[in-house]
């Protein structure tokens, strides 16, 4: 015979419910790779997860994704849907691993539906590609640990700018950027839920379209270079690199023109003559602090936002928390 609850119990579970609903209206956005093609023990190249609603979403495939989400404890399997900026290849060197390795039939991968994925022209060719590269490890799996043939299908889509994905509640929106004359299409996000919005330049030069699409924006992820310039002595083609991103002062434009709620660095691109191991951090807050003097941060991977109806609190990976650059 079914009982009836206490009053008192009712409230309880009504404030819970109540919480829980907050709970879910909230955005979370990890920085899983914060680095470039150097290969950086503490940088891994493009990679962002933005978690919202039912929703988890990877914006670039670089470098060790599948180790960052390994870290976070969450199933390569469970990504929604995966997105492209470009196709440089620190940007998509981690999307054989993701894909083959998330297929696995264990507690960290098991995808069981096709392969999500949207990107500029030349994504479905490249995913068709690799299912000709890999097919003899394709083909091993399903004859021998019975994986499902679903897995490893996949649903790619060459887009162009404009609403790419809704789903739960979240829009993804590709805006174009110029990331240089040679290297288009080339895309930033723009992700929306319940109000809250955020953005991912991708990779591009000082772009008056970043800031139009960050205005009003909760959290703002730009890229960033500083490049030595006696580098481009013995090594010639970090003139073109040097072109085709944004410098700190630059990115401070950005930030002072868009005006979002935080502005954030990741895709780092730090070239010294002599090559060192972690980015050092203080010359690009000093340069970047000489046109903006709003909140920031330097993202190291696995720092993580929370962006919620108060506001958006960050925190590095290890759990401490973080006070942005010039936090009021
Ligand atoms: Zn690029
Ligand atoms: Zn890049």
């Amino acid at each position: 015979m079914r009982q009836k609850a206490p009053i008192g119990i009712c409230v309880a579970i009504a404030a819970a419910l109540a919480g829980s609903q907050a709970h879910t209206a909230e955005m979370k956005v990890t920085l899983l790779g914060t680095g470039t093609p150097t290969p950086r023990l503490t940088s891994f190249s493009a990679s962002t997860l933005v978690e919202a609603g039912n929703q988890r979403l990877l914006f670039d495939l670089g470098r060790g994704v599948t180790i960052r989400l390994f870290q976070k404890r969450i199933p390569l399997g469970s990504i929604n849907a995966h997105f492209l900026t470009h196709l440089h290849s620190d940007h998509v060197v981690g999307l054989p691993d993701i894909w083959l390795s998330g297929w696995i039939g264990t507690p960290w991968a098991s995808r069981k539906a096709p392969f999500t994925l949207f990107g500029p022209v030349g994504t479905t060719a490249m995913m068709e590609n690799l299912t000709k590269a890999f097919a003899d490890d394709i083909r091993i799996r399903s004859d021998d640990e019975h994986l499902p043939a679903a897995g490893i299908a996949f649903a790619a889509k060459d887009i162009a700018a404009g609403v790419a994905y809704t789903a739960d509640g979240v829009t993804v929106t590709a805006f174009d950027v110029n990331h240089g004359e040679k290297i288009k299409p080339s895309f930033g996000y723009v992700v929306t839920f319940e109000g809250k919005k955020v953005v991912l330049s991708g990779d591009t030069k000082y772009d008056e379209r970043v800031v139009a699409a960050a205005k009003d924006a909760d959290l703002l992820i730009h890229e960033v270079a500083i490049i030595e310039p006696e580098l481009v002595k013995d090594y010639p083609s970090y003139r073109e690199i040097e072109a085709h991103h944004t410098s700190p002062e630059e990115a401070g434009r950005v930030f002072d023109q868009a005006r979002p709620k935080l502005a954030v660095y990741s895709h780092i691109v730090s070239a010294t003559v002599k090559p060192v191991q972690d980015v050092p951090e203080e010359t690009l807050r000093q340069r970047t602090e000489t046109t903006y003097k709003g909140p920031f941060v330097i993202g190291r991977d696995l720092t993580s936002f929370t962006i919620d109806d108060k506001g958006v609190t960050a925190v590095r990976g290890d759990g401490s928390a973080i006070t942005p650059n010039n936090a009021q």
